[in-house]
C-alpha cells in the first residue's frame, strides 16, 4: 500500500519510511508523483495544521496522506512560538537567531519549564482520519550547548540527562523525542486501521 508523506524533507521520509515498512506501507514524497502543494499553515495548533497539510495532499495526489507539525512550547511565553517556531522572530532570523531570540526572551522568567510537541494526521481518500501526537517536556537551558539536531535542539534541555537535545545522539534523541513518540503512536494506529 502506497502513502504520501507532506514534506519535502528527505531525513522526515526516511524515519517515516522505516516505521511504516513493518507494516508493509511504502511513503513516498510528493514531488515523487509529480505533486505540488504549497499549504499555508493557518492552524491554531499542530494537529489542525497537520491535518490540513495531509488533507490537500491527498486531494492532490489521490492516495492517502501523512503530515506532521511541530514545535516547541514554553510556559514563560504562554505557550510560544508553538506553532510559529519555524517563523519565531521573522523569515531574517535562522536557526541559530531564533534560539538566541528565545533566550534572551527568557531573562528573568521565573520559569523554564517547555515542551516539545508533535501531531501527525492522516487523511485517506475516503475521508477516512488517523491522529496522533507525541510529547517531551523539558527546560530552556540558559546557554545553547552540544552541535547535534537542528532548530531548537542546542538549548532544550533534558533535566533527567542533563543534556540537550543537541547533546544526544539520533537515536537517543529518537527514543524521547515529541517525533518519535507521535510517530510510533501513529504507527500503532495505523496498523489497527489496516487490520480493520
Ligand atoms: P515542522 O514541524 O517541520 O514545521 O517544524 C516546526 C519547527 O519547530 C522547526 O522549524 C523547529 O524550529 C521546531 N522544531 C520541531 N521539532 C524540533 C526538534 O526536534 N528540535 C528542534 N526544533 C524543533
Amino acid at each position: 500500500m502506497k502513502f504520501v508523506l507532506a514534506t519535502h524533507n528527505p531525513g522526515k521520509l526516511r524515519e517515516m519510511s522505516a516505521i511504516l515498512a513493518e507494516l508493509g506501507v511504502e511513503v513516498v514524497m510528493p514531488a515523487e508523483l509529480g505533486v505540488t502543494v504549497d499549504v499555508e499553515e493557518t492552524g491554531e495548533t499542530f494537529a489542525e495544521n497537520a491535518m490540513l497539510k495531509a488533507k490537500a495532499v491527498c486531494a492532490a495526489a489521490g492516495l492517502p496522506a501523512i503530515a506532521d507539525d511541530s514545535g516547541l512550547c514554553v510556559d514563560a511565553l504562554n505557550g510560544a512560538p508553538g506553532v510559529y517556531s519555524a517563523r519565531y522572530g521573522g523569515p531574517e532570523l535562522d536557526d541559530r537567531g531564533r534560539y538566541l531570540l528565545l533566550l534572551s526572551s527568557m531573562r528573568g522568567a521565573s520559569t523554564r519549564a517547555a515542551h516539545f510537541a508533535c501531531a501527525v494526521a492522516c487523511a485517506f481518500p475516503n475521508g477516512d482520519e488517523l491522529t496522533a501526537s507525541g510529547r517531551c517536556d523539558g527546560a530552556i537551558a540558559f546557554a545553547p550547548m552540544g552541535d547535534g539536531g537542528f532548530g531548537y535542539d542546542p538549548v532544550f534541555l533534558l533535566p533527567e540527562k542533563a543534556k540537550t537535545f543537541a547533546q544526544l545522539t539520533e537515536e537517543e534523541k529518537d527514543a524521547l523525542s515529541h517525533r518519535g513518540k507521535a510517530l510510533r503512536a501513529f504507527a500503532a494506529e495505523l496498523a489497527a486501521y489496516l487490520k480493520k
